[in-house]
């Protein structure tokens, strides 16, 4: 038997919820294999986790927003022979890394404590006190992190959550591990190898031009037809293939969530190429410098959309200073 560690760090929990989806393909896992550490699953404590001698293959998911979770991954790389940064989180971030885009932790700590939505209480600090005993909490970073950020990892496997046919491959990693049998090469992402407009089956205008932007919600989108061309940015260009359109299929732009394709560091800069090598292709020359600046502009958010899952791992991956 092989012994695996499933380790949610800053984690909603969705990627543990992929994982037990899996139904009887997890009867397979544990053919071969032993959950030696799994918190979702039972209830272990640090220390449990510090008493294990060593772990063969060990799934690390959410983001590192916490110096308790930092801890936790280096422990776990301590003890593993083969780590998986296992979803978005993991491998890049994730959405928890937009928090780069606040200048520090004090702003995050106002939105969480200090919004409309919430009594206007204590800020935790990292020593709180909760029923008359002092704690001591972890510390709140200012920045979010992927995995490869903090240590080395072996395999990736991006998503939000990652699916089935991944977590399937994932299991075949395991398998020929545990024959002895040859693994893939280090660095290996398990998804698709394309872009995801590769395998979209929407019509894609052999003149693809852009003249507007949408949101979702601003437009009813033609099933059948390409979003981009419908002025819905759909990350398809800038995003690996793999997840068999699950966003399109439902009749909703792709988000991003499988991270750059191969050969591609920067997902928002190869977006950003994408789209303005699109925009109002044909009255370049009549809108000028200051028309397409407007029409730029109609795109809420930017980088929250080009960077939805991959900021702490982008070229810039901070906002460095109010400007
Ligand atoms: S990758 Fe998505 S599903 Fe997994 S922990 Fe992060 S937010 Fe949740
Ligand atoms: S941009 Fe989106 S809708 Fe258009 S082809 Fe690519 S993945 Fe499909
Ligand atoms: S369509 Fe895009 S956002 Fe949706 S699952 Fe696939 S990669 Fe993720």
């Amino acid at each position: 038997m092989i012994r695996i560690a499933i380790a949610p760090l800053g984690s909603c929990s969705g990627c543990d919820v992929a994982i037990a989806d899996i139904g009887e393909d997890f009867a397979d896992l544990a053919k071969i294999a032993e959950i030696v550490y799994w918190p979702t699953g039972a209830d272990p404590k640090h220390e449990d986790l510090e008493a294990i001698d060593y772990i063969d293959i060990t799934l690390s998911h959410g983001s590192i927003r916490t110096s308790e979770q930092e801890e936790i991954l280096k422990l776990l790389r301590k003890k593993s022979k083969v780590m998986v940064a296992f979803g978005s989180c993991a491998c890049f971030g994730g959405i928890p890394g937009l928090v780069n885009l606040s200048p520090d932790r004090d702003e995050v700590m106002r939105t969480a404590y200090e919004s409309i939505s919430t009594d206007k209480g204590e800020w935790p600090s990292e020593r709180s006190k909760v029923d008359g005993k002092i704690l001591t909490l972890p510390k709140l970073y200012n920045l979010g992190h992927s995995h490869d950020n903090l240590v080395d990892m072996d395999y990736y496997v991006p998503g939000c959550p990652p699916v089935e046919s991944q977590i399937r491959d994932l299991i075949g990693v395991a398998v020929a591990y545990s024959k002895g049998e040859e693994l893939p090469p280090k660095g290996t992402v398990i998804a698709g190898t394309r872009a995801l407009c590769d395998e979209c089956k929407r019509e894609k205008p052999e003149k693809m031009v852009i003249d507007g932007f949408y949101r979702p919600h601003e437009k009813e989108a033609d099933p059948n037809l390409c979003f981009l061309a419908q002025g819905i940015i759909c990350m398809g260009p800038a995003t690996r293939s793999g997840c068999g359109t699950r966003c399109i299929n439902a009749n909703m732009p792709c988000r991003g969530c499988f991270g750059p394709p191969p050969g591609i560091k920067d997902q928002g800069s190869k977006m950003l190429s994408a789209i303005t090598s699109l925009l109002a292709a044909d009255k370049e020359v009549e809108l000028g410098e200051e028309g397409l600046r407007e029409l730029l502009e109609r795109i809420a958010d930017p980088t929250g959309t080009f960077y939805r899952f991959t900021l702490p791992s982008a070229i810039i991956n901070r906002r460095l200073d109010d400007e």
